[in-house]
Parts: structure tokens; C-alpha cells; sequence
């Protein structure tokens, strides 16, 4: 046996270094050419299985599920969908509120230290980084595109409420689609929007060559290879509540597959993310019929995901949640002595009879809030004829837009055995769907997703960081620059590089170096982070003046 084995071995080397120079062909070519990303926000498994009831058939969903996903956060066991989205988007966990930034501390055990040096240091995107391979991105969500899951993939800062500054960011990102809403943010308040600058980011927009859509016609007319479609100044409808009040908007699968169709133009491929944004605030208000409303909607854009993928067949498609909401029951303590013998009826009966969700109703009721009214249109479009004087009077006092599902939601809830334990975030695990090349399986982190996504299309995230987010001072340093921050402008600062007669700016939050009367574009924009003062450009705009001689 040993005379064999002896024998044997300068043969398995010679094979072993035949394989290895049959490798790098291999081992280089990424596994997909495409990933899409569809997230529903505030979903745990329970609000998936009264959708599923309530449809009466299978989801698109379940045919692909493939294990379970691990939620928290770098600080806390139930996550804010900030820092969720940046686990998705960059394979970090963080802090409460940050978008693409690293942590300032981290509490939570198993989640590694940070030292001061990384405190809030901005981190690549999966966006950014198939950005750089040359193909196409993309973005979709039901809330205004500025909102923190679609921000965690194309921004950085530590405050995700920051909705005008994330807009300039992801304007200044060359994002090749963006559908959703939040159009009021991109515009100064003297053309109609809430920018307290003058910075007009649609006419920034269109200097770019993005197309702006604001209708459903627009967007399914389109043909071209990149747009920016903006269907509302805050957030879309709900979907059910879309049809009657907001026939203009378009649903999460219109939305999804004009996307898909435009980002394949580029033969390279591309990366899509995709939220159900409102199902995280339904679960918020106890609404159910929110929740199964934008459920419906979102797994009909799983399913037109899936029809590309399944065409396609170089496609990965992952589907997941960033944390539960609520706390739903099928069940509640009404029905406790015959939770055993809860008929189907009693609980989608209710639900079905439903004609809007909670914020709808308000605007249904409209500023008619008498007994008869509220009676009339109850009826009408809830099926449900036995309000109480006390209900009569929380629906007349009840606060407006939104926050009138925080009212209407646990009416109906009571009413259809279902329960919520709170109207915050919860902890569990989720289900995580996945279908195509390079799919997971098992239970995994929500920052596994990110690191799949860039191994699956073949870059390095860390490497990304290297060449997109290197510290100003140092870099310009190294090469005896100097950087002054200047925020005389407080809503337009600039970082200035000088170098005995030269002199170049970086507008912070866009892809910009100046220098004299020429404008560079940059591969990434430029941040700064407020907490420590400093500054991050791409690498890029240190090569430039290098090259420029300085
Ligand atoms: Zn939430």
C-alpha cells in the first residue's frame, strides 16, 4: 500500500497542476450574469400565510423557498430597517437609522467590534459595485424612492429621515432606473417641492439624459435604456386603494417588469432592487388588509422576477423580508375558546369584504366624519354593521392619512380573530426565497445577501470599497495636498483640494471634481460624515490630479 501511494503521487500532482491550469476559466466566470433583490418591508411568516389564505391559491413565492434569514442589527435584536437595508446592501451590520455606513458601536454578541478608525466609514453597495462592472441598476419601492430600504442601496448617512440629501445622492449615483415616489424631494420649495435649497434634482436629471415618467401610461409607453419614473410626491397608494383614488400610479409589477425590461438592454446584465415598502406599515397601524393588499402586489413581482429568471436562465433571484412587524396572530383572544374550531369564514370573511385598506378609508370617508357617513361607507366597504358608539366616536376623532389605519386596522382585526402584539418591529426569523444560478439555501444572514449577490456577479465587495470610499485628507495628503471642508454653503458644501497654485472642489453628495472650468465625472460619489467631520472620495479623484501633475 505505502509502495503505491509513493508511486501515485507524482501522478496526482501532475493532474492537480493540469486542473489547476484548466481552473482560472472556471473559477473567474461569475455565476449570473443578473441578480434581482425583492424585499417586502415588515413581513413575517404569519402575514405570508393569511395572504396566502386570503388568495385561496399558491404564491409565486412558495414555489422557491429555500430556508431562513437572521434579522438583527450591530446594536439590537430587532432591527430598524435602516440598518437592515445596509446589511442587504453592503454585508455589514450597523447602527439604528444608518444607511451604507459602518457602525459607530456594536452590542449585539457574534457581531465583530468596531474600532474608531471605521466609525460611520461609508461601505460599497452591491449597486455601486455592479455599477463598476459596467452594467445597469436599478431601483424600485412602493415608498418614496428616498426611504431607507431603497437608500441602503444608494446612499450614505447616518440619518435615514434625511430624505432630501439621500435624493441628491442617488441622483448623483447614475442609478439607470428608479421607479417609485417621492417626487417632493427632488425639487426646491419655489417649484413645488420641500428642498430647502435651490438644487432642482429633475432638471439635474434631465441634463443626464434619465427620462422623467410621472404616470402608469408613461412608464408602460417607455422603451428606452434608462429613466427615472417618480409617480407621487410622497409615497404610492396601497394597491388595493391604487385603482379607484390613484389610477395614475402603477403597480410594484408594472413597476418591476419595465425595469427588468430596460435593464436587460445592456447586454453586460444588471442589478435590481425591488421593494413592497408599505407592508411594513400596515403591520405598523394593525392593518391587515394594508398588509394583504401590498403582499398581493409584491408577489406579483416576485412572479414577473421569476418569469425573466426562468427565460432567462442566468438570472439569481432572492426574495426575503428585513424583519417582522406587529407581531400578527391568525388568532386572538376573542376567539380563544374555539381557537380549535375557528372556521375559515370567521377569519377571511371579514378580510374579503374589505374593499380598501385603512388609509384609503380615509380618504373614502373624506371630510364627512358624521355617524351616518362613517355607518354608510363602513358598510359599504368593510361589510361591517355593528359599529359601537365608542368605535363611532375613535373614527371621528381619529388622526388623518396614514395614521387612520392605526384605527381602522384593529377594528377589523378584532373582528377577523386576527392579533398584533405591538405596532413595532419583532425579531424573528424569516423565510428566504431564492431561485436561478447560485442560489442559498439554509438559514443565512441578512448580510449574506449581499456577499451572494457580489460573488454571484463577480466582484469584490471589499475591493469596491477601496476604489470607491478612500479618507480625503489622507489621500490628497500623500501627495502634499491639502483639504479645507467649507460649508459656507450649508446646503451645498464643498470639500477644496489645493497644492501651491492648484485648486480643485468636490461638491459633497455628488459624483463631481472640479477643476477650473473642467467637470470630471466620478465612478462614486463623495461623502461626509457629519459625526466625524470627514470626508470620502472615490479613488478616482485622487488618480485625476495625479495624473493632472499635482
Ligand atoms: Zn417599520
Amino acid at each position: 500500500m505505502k509502495k503505491v501511494c509513493k508511486n501515485s503521487a507524482p501522478v496526482f500532482v501532475l493532474i492537480a497542476f493540469f486542473l489547476f491550469l484548466l481552473m482560472p476559466m472556471q473559477s473567474w466566470a461569475a455565476p449570473a450574469k443578473n441578480v434581482i433583490l425583492l424585499m417586502t418591508d415588515g413581513t413575517s411568516s404569519t402575514h405570508i400565510t393569511l395572504t396566502r389564505w386570503y388568495k385561496g391559491s399558491p404564491l409565486a413565492l412558495d414555489d422557491i423557498l429555500v430556508g431562513g434569514i437572521r434579522t438583527y442589527s450591530a446594536e439590537s435584536i430587532i432591527t430598524d430597517s435602516a440598518p437592515a437595508a445596509t446589511a442587504f446592501a453592503t454585508g455589514h451590520k450597523t447602527n439604528s437609522k444608518f444607511i451604507g455606513i459602518l457602525p459607530e458601536k456594536t452590542t449585539v454578541p457574534g457581531v465583530s467590534a468596531i474600532i474608531e478608525a471605521d466609525q460611520f466609514k461609508p461601505v460599497a453597495t452591491v449597486l455601486e459595485g455592479t455599477k463598476l462592472l459596467g452594467k445597469s441598476v436599478g431601483l424600485v419601492a412602493t415608498s418614496q424612492v428616498q426611504h431607507a430600504s431603497p437608500a441602503g442601496f444608494s446612499a450614505h448617512t447616518p440619518f435615514r429621515d434625511q430624505y432630501t440629501q439621500i435624493a441628491k445622492q442617488q441622483v448623483y449615483e447614475n442609478i439607470d432606473v428608479v421607479f417609485g415616489g417621492g417626487m417632493q424631494y427632488m425639487l426646491p420649495k419655489t417649484s413645488g417641492g420641500i428642498r430647502e435649497d435651490e438644487t432642482n434634482l429633475i432638471k439635474v436629471l434631465k441634463e443626464r439624459g434619465f427620462p422623467l415618467l410621472t404616470s402608469r401610461e408613461e412608464l408602460l409607453a417607455f422603451n428606452g435604456r434608462k429613466a427615472w419614473g417618480l409617480f407621487a410626491p410622497d409615497a404610492l397608494q396601497f394597491d388595493f386603494d391604487r385603482k379607484d383614488l390613484a389610477p395614475r400610479e402603477p403597480s410594484l409589477a408594472e413597476m418591476t417588469g419595465k425595469a427588468i425590461e430596460t435593464l436587460s438592454k445592456n447586454e453586460k446584465g444588471f442589478f435590481l432592487f425591488v421593494e413592497a415598502s408599505k407592508v411594513d406599515w400596515a403591520a405598523h397601524a394593525n392593518d391587515p388588509i394594508g398588509v394583504i393588499s401590498d403582499l398581493l402586489a409584491y408577489d406579483d413581482a416576485v412572479r414577473v422576477a421569476l418569469d425573466f429568471a426562468k427565460k432567462d436562465g442566468q438570472t439569481l433571484v432572492m426574495a426575503f423580508a428585513d424583519h417582522g412587524t406587529g407581531g400578527m396572530a391568525i388568532g386572538n383572544k376573542e376567539f380563544y375558546k374555539i381557537y380549535d374550531k375557528l372556521p375559515y369564514e370567521t377569519v377571511l370573511g371579514p378580510l374579503k369584504k374589505a374593499t380598501y385598506t385603512g388609509e384609503g378609508m380615509d380618504r373614502i370617508l373624506g371630510e364627512n366624519r358624521s355617524e351616518f357617513n362613517i355607518r354608510v361607507q363602513m358598510m359599504q366597504n368593510y361589510a361591517v354593521d355593528d359599529l359601537t358608539a365608542l368605535e363611532i366616536a375613535t373614527i371621528q376623532t381619529a388622526p388623518r392619512q396614514r395614521a387612520f389605519a392605526t384605527v381602522i386596522g384593529p377594528m377589523l382585526s378584532k373582528r377577523a380573530a386576527i392579533g398584533w402584539i405591538y405596532t413595532g418591529h419583532t425579531g424573528e426569523d424569516l423565510f428566504l426565497y431564492a431561485f436561478g444560478p447560485n442560489k442559498p439555501a439554509g438559514l443565512i444572514q441578512n448580510t449574506d445577501i449581499a456577499k451572494i449577490t457580489a460573488i454571484s456577479l463577480g466582484f469584490d465587495l471589499a475591493e469596491t470599497d477601496h476604489k470607491l470610499f478612500v479618507d480625503a485628507a489622507a489621500a490628497f495628503a500623500a501627495f502634499g495636498a491639502t483639504t479645507h471642508f467649507d460649508n459656507s454653503d450649508k446646503l451645498n458644501p464643498i470639500l477644496i483640494v489645493s497644492k501651491g497654485i492648484h485648486q480643485a472642489i468636490l461638491p459633497i453628495d455628488a459624483n463631481l471634481l472640479l477643476v477650473g472650468k473642467t467637470s470630471h465625472m466620478l465612478p462614486g460619489i463623495v461623502v461626509q460624515i457629519p459625526k466625524s467631520g470627514k470626508v470620502f472620495v472615490p479613488q478616482k479623484a485622487v488618480d485625476l490630479l495625479k495624473e493632472a501633475g499635482w
